[in-house]
């Protein structure tokens, strides 16, 4: 099944097509095709330098804030070209998560003053939500912030901070009054992450990266003008930036890059003197799944394209999180299952960024697969566990 493209956007996509292969420098190809993280200096490099000055860094944003303007297919065209190209993901926190939320809530100072940086890609974001005892259960949120003259001093604890330790810039949620509703109170509140009193410490992960951490805050001092929107009005702007990071945690990019990665391995894997991709059984599955990500695609556009009227938009997004999530361990399950003993090639960061070494042993196409699979052990938890998106989903889409 393909989508049938108009001349117009199929020009589109030629011309985006022409641009990565003119401008996408083969040493990032090369890293972004191992399944890790991509180091920052590709990712700063690409949005930075590249993108920016092509004026394509922030694709989905309205065009009055430095957007492009273009279809919302437009959109899908030019992430999934580039996902396929091998180009680094679109940065997650700044572009998809904070962007939208200032340019919506934000006031004038704040859009002037940080929307630019998200474009040229000077300033990284972290996303300080959860905390110990504050995850699924984000109202339980304990870091607490007290007026003092113009800012607010703020102590708490922050927990799987992704990226934090490059980051620039946080937008955190945090406690500025007490209320007998949990949600009431909270704030969104931008801190600078070299502000003194705030320590970053990353977490070991499972797949040997350190790409989430916990952020201490003691008595960090923030301008009262960083809150984003009115005090204690966070739970509005936390629900929307949830069920964008929702929409986007389906991921339908990375399925179809993992899906062609699946094909590449399985057409060079040998079983029983013959490509693996002609074992009955083996191309029966990586069928299955091409056929869920065609269906998660279609459901993807669908809802990029309805009015958020029609249908509860978080229930949606919360159904293309749970299926987009499961689909992404099924994908990389099969790349480990197509690669077999070979999965076992060490999947440290430098290992499998090193320059090929071209033993036949370990084709390029082995590094990081594991990684990845482990890594993605968490996407069924991390923008919401599994469970609570399957609450919402009864509760918002069948009234249960
Ligand atoms: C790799 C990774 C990166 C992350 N990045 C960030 C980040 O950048 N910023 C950030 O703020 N957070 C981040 N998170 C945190 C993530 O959002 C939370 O882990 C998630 O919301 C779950 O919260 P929790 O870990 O506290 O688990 P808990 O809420 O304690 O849940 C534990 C288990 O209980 C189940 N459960 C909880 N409540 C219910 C319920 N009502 N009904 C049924 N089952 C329930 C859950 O499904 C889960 O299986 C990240 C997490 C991971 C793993």
């Amino acid at each position: 099944m393909e989508l049938q493209l108009t001349p117009e956007d199929q020009a589109f996509r030629e011309e985006v097509r022409a641009f990565l292969r003119e401008k996408l420098p083969a040493n990032i190809i090369r890293r972004s095709h191992t399944g890790m993280h991509p180091p920052n200096e590709d990712d700063r490099r690409w949005w930075n330098r590249v993108l920016n000055e092509r004026g394509w860094a922030a694709p989905g944003w309205p065009a009055e804030y430095g957007g492009c303007g273009w279809s919302h297919l437009q959109n899908h065209i030019f992430e999934l070209e580039c996902w396929l190209a091998g180009a680094p993901e679109l940065r997650w926190q700044g572009l998809r998560l904070i962007g939208p939320v200032l340019y919506t809530f934000g006031s004038p100072e704040q859009k002037a003053r940080y929307l630019p940086a998200i474009l040229d890609g000077k300033e990284m974001w972290a996303q300080g939500f959860s905390e110990p005892g504050a995850g699924s259960d984000l109202a339980a949120l304990k870091t607490f912030a007290v007026v003092d003259g113009d800012d607010y001093i703020i102590n708490g604890q922050k927990l799987w901070t992704t990226e934090g330790q490059y980051c620039e810039q946080g937008f955190f949620l945090v406690r500025t009054e007490q209320s007998d509703r949990p949600q009431k109170g909270i704030s969104m509140i931008i801190i600078d992450m070299q502000s003194p009193g705030v320590t970053v410490r990353q977490i070991p992960m499972i797949n040997g990266e350190g790409s989430t951490c916990e952020v201490f805050l003691e008595n960090v001092r923030v301008p009262r003008s960083n809150i984003i929107g009115e005090p204690g009005s966070a739970w509005t702007q936390a629900k929307f930036l949830l069920s964008n990071e929702r929409t986007s945690s389906a991921d339908i990019y990375k399925a179809r890059g993992d899906l062609e990665r699946i094909r590449h391995i399985a057409t060079h894997e040998i079983k029983d003197g013959k490509p693996l991709l002609e074992d009955v059984t083996f191309k029966s599955k990586l069928t299955a799944l091409r056929i869920e990500v065609d269906a998660l695609e279609w459901s993807v556009l669908r809802v990029m394209h309805e009015a958020p009227s029609r249908h509860p938009i978080s229930a949606c997004a919360s159904v293309l999180k749970v299926r987009g999530s499961t689909l992404q361990q099924k994908l990389t399950e099969l790349m480990v299952e197509a690669l077999g003993q070979r999965s076992l090639r060490v999947y440290r960061r430098e290992e499998a960024y090193a320059e090929p070494t071209g033993n036949p042993l370990w084709p390029d196409y082995t590094p990081g697969v594991v990684a990845d699979l482990l890594y993605l052990r968490a996407c069924t938890i991390y923008g919401g566990a599994m469970e609570v998106q399957k609450n919402i989903i009864a509760k918002l889409a069948f009234g249960f």
